[in-house]
């Protein structure tokens, strides 16, 4: 058998060495096997012929047969343009060229029957096809078109006439080439028992389907492959991890936490509190090493978990620690969590890079010693003169802002790796979650704290500032204070600073007797905390700011949330912004401020926020607008995943299924040695080769 994934396209008849090298420069396919995978974004039918009386604006494309009678051509220079007056008896159209003129000039002949193919438009009662494709008429050829294949390819090839219609030709060429059935990629036992198409007849299908149920069923046996792969992976991966790395086991629930549940928790945990904690708790007992990420909107109480988590391996004789972005954060964690166990002998302490060498060198040895037994600190805490003297279990605070490498770094300061628990507000949704995180495990705290009430988000234009601020001054006088956001951008930062500036001047122009204050990233660091602690304890009643406020700052006083250019925010950032009020008893508002003009997308985006606060449900909306591509935990979960057809957000539920397939599978042949999964094996190794990286989390 031809393997194809070691024959080079320049010689897949038609290509040649020239072609094929601008093809694999613009499209990175080297390969006949990965032209065959380069599968057309649509199908359109072209077994039917419309009549020019039946056609209306509305149509995305037509086909018609017929004859050109005359041409003309009209204007000057770059704006010349060939027009081709065409009819099928029943009515008269135009086509229109603005390229290649001469070359249309001399190609096509008058009555002659053409048959033409494009997007028609309707303008002034008169139908036009821009740059049309022209075939002679040819009866057989039209009946073996039917679902004709259009494929992307990029404006360079298209200029040397490497369009989809070469593609086409291309792949048409190939499979006409190779009769024999290319090669099978899921067990013949998978197969059958799904009742799918086999690879051979799926790949020649998703190119040339014989009708639109064979395309759909080619579709379902791609999408089947690529998600279920990539969950085979993933599920491999983090089964041999369970196996092979042991955790620390904290068999005993405590005195320090019966205690504390008892005399220092000042409220009844919520029930999602309660399942998290039972989650984690199994994890500990089982002596494995808990990977577990906990998802829960702002507000939601995670910090109260994760104390809680820490305070299970303080009865076991670890230490815990907590790690947070920012150093208001980290003291913010301090704050609270002292506050939490006081009386219980415990020993916090906080550890940041503005802490002095002589209290440092003492907090240093205590801990190492044994003798602090929570940590709280930024990223200081994974410097190398950090030693525990047994760490236990690690909390990752607002996950998104460690990077890969630096969650890594914890793990080597045990022999044994700690628990890990990372917590994020920003919610993943579940499919991606599934495949991002799909090793870790995922707790969800889907339930506030009793007795807040829901944040009031109203959408505003510019130009109702006036009364705006007039609600503002309101607020302000009973007590509360006031953030107003600005976006920031880097393709547009001069701009965006001179806006920041113009709005922090503006604002203290409108409230003289309030204090603003500012902070934005370009402040050094201690200038931005010194801000920012302005606002914490109150002293300023307005911050005006960039997202750098969007990380887990929390002011309970603050009751309203001003966020300006609100049209270029994306959702899950609009969502963290808001989170940052609604904390305290009072109720919050967030005002959207947009201009009048607004596209399609942008509106849904503001609809949805003023619509609902769930977290969940913004996450999903923002993935099915934006695409995986864009979220932020993407580009640093160090994943590389090529969905060719199947889409995370359409297809959740297959992928689903499909995980549960590769658990069942790798459940009972954890190493893929029965020969029945021979296929998986040997699938699961070329994949791998193709550089994706699988190891990111440990
Ligand atoms: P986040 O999930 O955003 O980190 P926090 O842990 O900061 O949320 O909790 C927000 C606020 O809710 C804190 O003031 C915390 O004390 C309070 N809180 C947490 N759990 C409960 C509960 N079960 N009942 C009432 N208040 C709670
Ligand atoms: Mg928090």
């Amino acid at each position: 058998m031809a393997d194809l994934s070691k024959l080079d396209i320049m010689y897949v008849p038609g290509i040649g060495p020239k072609r094929a090298e601008m093809i694999k420069k613009e499209l990175e396919v080297y390969t006949a096997e990965q032209l065959l995978n380069y599968f057309p974004y649509k199908h359109v039918d072209r077994s039917r012929i419309y009549y020019i009386h039946e056609i209306d604006g509305n149509m995305p494309f037509i086909q018609i047969k017929g004859k050109i009678v005359s041409f003309a051509e009209q204007g000057e220079g770059r704006s010349k343009r060939l027009t081709a007056n065409f009819t099928d008896g029943t009515g008269f159209i135009e086509l229109v060229w603005f390229q290649k003129i001469n070359y249309i000039r001399t190609a096509y002949k008058l009555n002659t029957e053409y048959l033409i193919f494009g997007r028609p438009s309707l303008f002034a009662n008169s139908i036009s096809v821009v740059h049309p494709e022209i075939d002679v008429y040819n009866p057989e050829l039209l009946s073996m078109q039917g679902l004709q294949p259009y494929y992307n390819t990029t404006e360079k090839m298209k200029r040397s006439y490497l369009n989809s219609r070469f593609i086409q030709n291309a792949v048409a060429a190939l499979l006409q080439l190779y009769q024999e059935p290319l090669r099978e990629t899921l067990p013949s036992w998978l197969i059958r028992e799904e009742k799918m198409m086999s690879k051979d007849e799926a790949v020649r299908s998703m190119h040339f389907p014989p009708n639109p149920d064979q395309l759909r069923k080619a579709e379902y046996r791609i999408k089947y492959e690529e998600l279920f792969y990539i969950q085979l992976q993933i599920v491999r991966y983090s089964f041999n991890r369970q196996r092979t790395v042991k955790g620390f086991l904290f068999p005993v629930i405590g005195e320090v936490f019966n205690r504390f549940y008892a005399n220092n928790l000042p409220f009844p945990l919520t029930e999602a509190q309660k399942r998290v904690l039972r989650e984690i708790r199994v994890d500990v007992i089982s002596g494995k090493q808990m990977n577990r990420l906990l998802q829960g909107d702002v507000g939601s109480g995670k910090t109260l978990v994760a104390l809680m988590s820490m305070l299970m391996a303080v009865d076991n004789g670890f230490q815990g620690c907590i790690m947070a972005p920012t150093e208001i954060l980290a003291s913010q964690h301090l704050e609270t969590i002292s506050q939490f166990i006081y009386g219980l002998g415990i020993k916090v302490e906080l550890l940041t890079g503005s802490i002095r060498s002589s209290k440092r060198e003492k907090l240093l040895k205590e801990l190492r010693e044994g003798d602090i037994h929570i940590l709280i600190g930024t990223h200081a805490l994974i410097e190398d003169p950090v030693v525990f003297h047994n760490l236990g279990l690690v909390v990752i605070d607002e996950q998104h802002r460690f990077g890969v490498e630096q969650r890594s770094k914890l793990w080597l300061k045990n022999n044994c790796p700690p628990h890990i628990l990372v917590m994020t507000a920003t919610p993943i949704p579940r499919t991606l979650a599934m495949t991002l995180y799909g090793d870790l495990d995922v707790s969800i705290i889907d339930e506030l704290p009793p007795g807040r009430k829901p944040i009031l988000t109203l959408h505003h234009y510019d130009n109702q500032r006036a009364s705006l601020y007039a609600s503002v001054r309101k607020q302000i006088q009973s007590g509360r204070q006031v953030y107003i956001v600005y976006p920031l951008i880097k393709e547009n930062e001069k701009m965006d600073y001179k806006n920041l500036e113009e709005g922090y001047e503006h604002i203290k122009e409108v409230f003289p007797e309030f204090t603003v204050c500012m902070v934005h990233g370009k402040m050094k660091n201690a200038e931005k905390e010194a801000a920012m602690q302005e606002f914490v304890s109150g002293k300023a009643n307005i911050m005006v700011a960039t997202t750098v406020i969007e990380v887990g700052v929390n002011v309970p006083n603050a009751s309203v949330m001003i966020v300006e250019s609100a049209e270029r925010f994306g959702l899950a950032q609009l969502h963290q912004l808001r989170g940052r009020v609604g904390r305290g008893a009072d109720q919050s508002f967030c005002i959207l401020l947009t201009s009048f003009k607004l596209s399609e997308t942008t509106r849904q985006r503001i609809d949805l926020m003023t619509r609902t606060n769930d977290g969940f449900e913004i996450a999903e909306a923002d993935l099915r607008l934006r695409g995986p591509g864009d979220l932020e935990g993407t580009q640093q979960s160090g994943i590389a995943f090529d969905l060719k057809v199947a889409s995370l957000t359409r297809d959740s539920e297959l992928l689903e299924y499909v995980r549960n397939k590769a658990i069942a599978i790798i459940e009972q042949d954890p190493d893929l040695t029965f020969i029945q999964n021979e296929i998986l094996a040997w699938q699961l190794k070329r994949l791998s080769r193709d550089k994706i990286e699988w190891g990111f989390i440990s």
